[in-house]
């Protein structure tokens, strides 16, 4: 599932862009409204939109009502302003739903669930959020990772990293990458931490040669059919 998102502020937008891809999330992230509105109406179009409302080429008012003059794509607000919840959720903009700001990514990605159930219909997003490779599956949506149909107990890092690492099997992800990816802030972490939970999910899965390391470099998923 591509999520689009139209957000100027740029720590924002990371934060976020990054959070949702640990969920499983493709994502686009653009900083002005036409931006934001050339791949909403573009040839290749998201399935989910957030959209700021505070944006500084664009009212966001309008950016919402262009877009729902020529698509039905889900759209939730995100917006510091509590008083234009109203006006936002009703029929007059279009929107499907609003996350006051600030709020965490674990409510954004369950407002995401929520919004694409009741647009797409039973199931829509089910069955996508399960990863098979070979032996191994994930679960992105329980968060859950099994071997030949056991479930593994990993712990959220673990799991953050495991996923991470699945979503490009067979390419090298480097230690830097993975620490931006996992750890907020890189300030107490080193590559040795990603070296040491790495170990960890290795003995975990029970298949250490399924995480192919490159040394002073990173490491691969790589697991055979
Ligand atoms: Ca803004």
């Amino acid at each position: 599932m591509k999520v689009l998102i139209i957000e100027d502020d740029p720590a924002l937008s990371q934060g976020v862009s990054e959070g949702l891809r640990s969920a499983g999330y493709e994502v686009l992230a653009v900083g002005t409204g036409q931006e934001g509105l050339d791949f909403a109406v573009g040839p290749n179009p998201p399935d989910m939109i957030l959209l700021d409302l505070g944006l500084p080429d664009m009212d966001g008012y309008d950016i919402c009502r262009e877009i729902r003059a020529v698509s039905q794509v889900p759209i939730i607000v995100i917006s510091a302003r509590d008083d234009e919840i109203d006006r936002v959720v009703g029929l007059e903009l279009g929107a499907d739903d609003y996350v006051p700001k600030p709020f965490g990514v674990r409510e954004l990605v369950a407002r995401i669930r929520a919004v694409s159930r009741r647009i797409g219909g039973e199931g829509a997003s089910e069955k996508t959020d399960l990863q098979t490779l070979g032996d191994l599956a994930i679960d992105r949506k329980a968060q859950k990772v099994f071997v030949k149909g056991e479930e593994i107990h990993l712990t959220a890092t673990e799991y953050e990293l495991l996923s991470v690492l699945a979503e490009d099997p067979g390419t090298v992800l480097r230690r830097t990458e993975l620490l931006e990816r996992i750890w907020d802030t890189a300030l107490y972490v080193t590559p040795k931490t990603v070296d040491a939970h790495i170990a960890a999910i290795r003995k975990k899965l029970a298949h250490p040669e399924w995480i192919e390391s490159k040394r002073g470099v990173g490491f691969r998923l790589d697991i055979p059919r």
